[in-house]
Formats: C-alpha cells, sequence, structure tokens
C-alpha cells in the first residue's frame, strides 16, 4: 500500500471489522440464548414428567395405604367379633357349669338335710312314731326357763335360736326357752298327764296327740318370759316377749306355727318353730302362716333352710 493511501479506507476497513466482530458476538449471543432456551425447556420438561410421576406415586401410595388400613380395620373387627363370640360362648359356658355347681349343692344340702324339719305336723298331719332327729343339742342353761329340765333341741337350728335370745335380751327383752324337743313317748306321756289332769276333751284341745307334735322335730321351742309364774297361756301374747317376736322372730328364722284364729290348732302364741330365714321371711312379708302353705311349695325352702 502506498503510505499515502488514502486515510479513511483505512478508517473504513477497521470500522468494518469492528462491526464484523460484533455482529459475530451479537449472533453467537443469540445462538447461545437460543440453545439455553431450548435445554431449559427440557429439563422443564423432565421436571414436570418426574412431578408428575411423583405425584402417581404418592396417589398410588396412598391408594394403597388406605386400602391397608381397611383391610386391617376389617381384619381387627373380625377379631373383635371373634373375641366376643368367644367371651360370649364362654360366658355361656360358665354360666352352665354355674348352674350345674348350683344344682349340685343343693341336691348335696338336701340329701344332708332332714326332709322332714318342713313338713306340717298337726291334728291333720302324722308324724312317724319311730322319727328322732339325727341331730340334737342340749341348750345351755342360760336360755332354760327351769335348769330342772334338759331341753334337747335340733343342732343346726339351735344358733339361730340362740341369736335370736340373745338380741331380743340386748333390746331388754328376756326370753328363755320351756320346752322343746319332745320325744314320741314324752309327748304321749305328756298327754296323758293332761287327760287325767283335764279331761280327754279338754287335753286335746292344748296338747297335740304323739305323732302331732312339732316338738317331735326338734326345730319347735316353747318360750316363756320372767314373771307369767311359769304358766304358758293366752296371756302371753300382752307380754314384751310376744311383741319382741311377733316383729323380730322372723329376721332369725322362726314362725308362729299357731296364731290367732287359725283352723288348724288352738291359738299358742308362746309356740315358736324353726323354719329357716328365707320361709319366715316371706311368711312374714306376705302376712301369711306356714300351715296355710302347700306342702310342695314349702318343700322348695328345704334346700336353704339353714343359709
Ligand atoms: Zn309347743
Amino acid at each position: 500500500m502506498k503510505p499515502d493511501a488514502p486515510r479513511h479506507l483505512r478508517s473504513r476497513l477497521g470500522y468494518g471489522l469492528i462491526c464484523l466482530v460484533f455482529g459475530a458476538a451479537l449472533v453467537y449471543q443469540f445462538v447461545r440464548t437460543s440453545q439455553m432456551a431450548s435445554e431449559i425447556a427440557a429439563l422443564t420438561d423432565t421436571m414436570g414428567a418426574a412431578t408428575a410421576e411423583l405425584t402417581a406415586d404418592l396417589h398410588s401410595l396412598r391408594t394403597t395405604v388406605t386400602q391397608t388400613n381397611t383391610t386391617l380395620i376389617a381384619a381387627l373387627n373380625n377379631q373383635q367379633q371373634n373375641v366376643g363370640n368367644i367371651q360370649q360362648q364362654l360366658g355361656s359356658v360358665q354360666s352352665q357349669v354355674g348352674n350345674v355347681t348350683g344344682t349340685v349343692s343343693t341336691l348335696q344340702k338336701l340329701s344332708q338335710t332332714d326332709p322332714e324339719l318342713l313338713k306340717k305336723y298337726s291334728k291333720v298331719y302324722f308324724l312317724n312314731e319311730n322319727y328322732v332327729p339325727a341331730r340334737l343339742t342340749e341348750i345351755p342353761n342360760a336360755y332354760e326357763y327351769s335348769s330342772k329340765k334338759q331341753l334337747l333341741y335340733q343342732t343346726d337350728a339351735l344358733p339361730y335360736l340362740e341369736k335370736m335370745i340373745n338380741d331380743a335380751s340386748s333390746s331388754g327383752v328376756t326370753i328363755y326357752v320351756d320346752s322343746a324337743y319332745r320325744s314320741f313317748d314324752e309327748q304321749k306321756a305328756l298327754k296323758g298327764d293332761y287327760k287325767m289332769t283335764y279331761g280327754a276333751g279338754t287335753a286335746n284341745s292344748f296338747s297335740a296327740d304323739q305323732g302331732y307334735s312339732e316338738h317331735q322335730l326338734g326345730t319347735a321351742v316353747d318360750l316363756i318370759p320372767p314373771g307369767l309364774g311359769g304358766a304358758l297361756d293366752d296371756s302371753f301374747d300382752g307380754t314384751k316377749a310376744y311383741t319382741w317376736l311377733a316383729a323380730n322372730a322372723y329376721k332369725y328364722g322362726f314362725e308362729l306355727s299357731y296364731p290367732k284364729d287359725n283352723s288348724y290348732y288352738v291359738y299358742e302364741p308362746w309356740h315358736w318353730r324353726f323354719v329357716g330365714k328365707k320361709l319366715a321371711n316371706d311368711l312374714h312379708n306376705q302376712g301369711k302362716n306356714f300351715y296355710d302353705l302347700d306342702q310342695r311349695v314349702i318343700d322348695t325352702y328345704l334346700a336353704s333352710i339353714f343359709d
């Protein structure tokens, strides 16, 4: 080039070069930006797909958990129902065992209880002349009106008699036992004496014939308070002893066998018979007399007479 080449040509060349470089940079930048944009778009797509996949997985997991829960709850309910059924069956078996045990214990008690103890004996009902209670115990002297007589009483019923007299005493009411067990022969002798003294007609009105007396059972007693001079008559029902007995004797298992205006015997306010708490209580509550009940009804109380 000539040293004097026009300066403006050189500067134009330089300018064009700069423009070219700048244009190339712009193109590169454009290409690079486009590439990045497409990479971002691809990345966004990938992330979208991954998110969708995760969402689907999560949904599937939730469904599985829900299904598993439902299955477990159903299984648990089923088990609970089974346990309930088993408990019900067990309860039924236990109640059956209880019933059998109850029946066995009732039968045992019945086999050990004198069947005569709750039979009706009076003018109408006859007690075997050979009958003697299997268990008799002497009543302690403290309870006897006269220490001259040795009184016997049915062994199992004696604690009830003693408790009744003790409780009466605690309430300020003194009661003694004047007569208790009498054998067939004793009753026969007694009746014979009465007939001699009062004549047969009069004696029959207040003294049972042998075999018809509750005293032969060993569970009947003639009670007497002090102050009557040892005599037993209708005036007994005007005593504190009678008032207390009428209000309380049933609690100890005693009933008044021959109450006022009964149709089977003379009135004997002093004569009390042990029939067991349950029967005495029912008689008291229902206002009934022992001899008014049907024997079959009375028999249902035999097993529980000493309860
Ligand atoms: Zn009597």
